[in-house]
């Protein structure tokens, strides 16, 4: 089974790193592919560049095993849909392989927001992660077809992702760290200090670089 993360990692912090991991052991995955995007459809282009993005993203992960940076999203020209992505990977790795794709509760309840987005469960399980500030509950909030998803497809037991390709929710409480990249951002430009919410090779790089300042 394989697991699909996508973000901005603009920059990576260990908010990002830490549920990784927790995932990755949990879900019993074979390998878990970080995908930046190249041009996030829905917010503000990325402070740094694609290649200083990819840059700390390889640095962040480098040494811990099953985690590859698949760089397609950044390659590709225009918007990086998911849609897209969760496309070209399933015409690659075939039918039946299990993709679980990795999503943040923040993200979870914008997904009805998305190109396309009905397509993506026919494409993907959804691994839904909880996030400091975003409760499970705010899925009634926002209620609808994405509420409905969730009834209707949400398990219990993560070993039931591995019996069919797509198409099935799953919720897991992770480490609960309450870092964002856009507070990190903002702390560089107030000239203040990041260390410790991100791997100090990373805080080296954005230095010596003088990215977000
Ligand atoms: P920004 O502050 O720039 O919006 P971000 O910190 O939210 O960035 P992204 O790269 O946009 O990070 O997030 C990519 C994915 O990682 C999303 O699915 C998001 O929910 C998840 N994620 C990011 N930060 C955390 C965190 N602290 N805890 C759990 N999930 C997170």
């Amino acid at each position: 089974m394989i697991g699909i993360f996508g973000g901005t990692f603009d920059p990576v912090h260990i908010g990002h790193l830490r549920p990784a991991l927790e995932l990755f052991e949990i879900l019993q995955l074979d390998e878990l592919r970080l995908i930046p995007a190249g041009i996030p459809p829905h917010r503000r282009a990325p402070r740094a560049s694609c290649a200083e993005r990819l840059f700390m993203l390889r640095k962040a992960i480098a040494g811990q095993s099953g985690f590859v940076v698949d760089e397609r999203e950044i390659e590709r020209t225009g918007p990086s849909y998911m849609v897209d992505t969760l496309g070209e990977l399933r015409a690659e790795l075939g039918e039946q392989r299990p993709l679980c794709l990795l999503l943040g509760m923040d993200a979870f309840l914008g997904l009805s927001s998305w190109h396309r987005w009905q397509e993506i469960p026919r494409l993907a399980h959804l691994v839904v992660s909880h996030r400091p500030g975003w409760l499970p509950e705010h899925l009634d909030d926002h209620g609808g077809p994405l509420a409905e998803l969730a009834d209707s497809c949400l398990v219990a037991d993560p070993r039931e992702l591995t019996r069919k390709p797509a198409g099935l929710i799953f919720m897991q409480p992770v480490t609960q760290l309450d870092i964002s990249s856009t507070r990190i951002r903002a702390l560089i430009r107030e000239g203040r200090n990041p260390r410790y919410l991100l791997p100090d090779e990373i805080w080296n790089y954005i230095q010596e670089q003088q990215l977000y300042r």
